[in-house]
């Protein structure tokens, strides 16, 4: 495995390797890497002769006071992973933006709802770096988690719209036993507070299974997770359209629930796919 962080360094390499006619493949991280990371190198790996991993803990996407300084790192454990996994260059950006960057990308009509309201800036930022990321790696794949439904849906509609020439693959939310959707974060839980977390897939869950049963009425469905929640505090508990994100009033066929909520300092997001007959 190259280990390489440089941007130029990692462009030239990335076109050599597509002059030879290889396929490269693309999971962006912030590093701390777990399972979910891993389920994503895993997708990737068959589909593509060269897999590439960034770890970038990009300072566009934190507000001031959030937790850019304390954003857990394990150079030596990541890398570990990559190697384990497969990748062929791990791309660890010193500088990522060159002097003078200004430039910004937002899709305005999906960063309205959910994790937007308490986040305003927070996916301009993701949007800026993916696509800084993409220029510099050329990948012809990029892998994200569904874990990050949002996210995901924002990063498919930029690609979308600019016309880029990468394939973005979503992977389904990995869990701990429990449930737990895995997160770097998870790291800053006590066992008390990783207890409490467990309510947040508890009461997707359970909105989930009363779909399945047939209620449809949104209202009824988010009273029925909120019973299950015990968190310091509830951000968003929500059913959206998959594709608009926007909030629905009755649940027709596949619909999307999601959750954020802040236990103890940690703030955690989780979603989950659900359907009425
Ligand atoms: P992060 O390092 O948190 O920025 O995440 C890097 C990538 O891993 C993103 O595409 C995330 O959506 C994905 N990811 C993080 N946690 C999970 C998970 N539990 N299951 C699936 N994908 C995940």
């Amino acid at each position: 495995m190259i280990e390489l962080s440089s941007a130029p360094e990692v462009t030239e390499w990335a076109e050599a390797e597509r002059a030879a006619g290889r396929r490269i493949g693309f999971v962006p991280t912030m590093g701390f890497l777990h399972e979910g990371h891993r389920s994503l190198m895993r997708l990737l790996r068959p589909q593509v002769d060269r897999l590439v991993v960034s770890i970038y803990v990009n300072p566009l996407q934190f507000a001031p006071g959030e937790d850019f300084d304390a954003y857990p790192r394990d150079p030596q454990g990541d890398a570990e992973i990559c190697r384990s996994e497969g990748v062929d260059l791990l791309f660890l950006p010193t500088e990522l933006y060159p002097a003078g960057f200004e430039t910004r990308i937002s899709v305005p009509a999906l960063d309205r709802s959910l994790c937007s309201e308490s986040r305003p800036h927070f996916f301009t930022g993701v949007a800026t770096v993916v696509h800084r990321l993409f220029r510099v790696v050329r990948p012809h794949l990029a892998a994200f988690g569904e874990k990050d439904y949002q996210q995901l849906a924002i990063l498919r509609r930029m690609v979308h719209d600019l016309d880029m020439s990468v394939q973005i693959v979503g992977g389904p939310v990995v869990r701990e036993e429990g449930g737990l959707a895995m997160s770097s974060r998870n790291a800053y839980l006590s066992p008390e507070q990783r207890g409490r977390a467990l309510s947040l897939s508890r009461a997707l869950r359970a909105v989930r299974e009363a779909a399945r049963a047939g209620q449809t009425d949104t209202g009824e469905l988010l009273r029925i997770g909120r019973a299950e929640i015990d968190v310091d505090r509830l951000e968003y508990l929500t059913i959206v359209d998959c594709d608009s994100l926007q909030p629905l009033e009755r649940l027709q066929g596949r619909g999307r629930v999601a959750i954020a909520a802040v236990v103890g300092r940690t703030r955690l997001i989780d979603n989950m796919p659900i359907e009425v007959d």
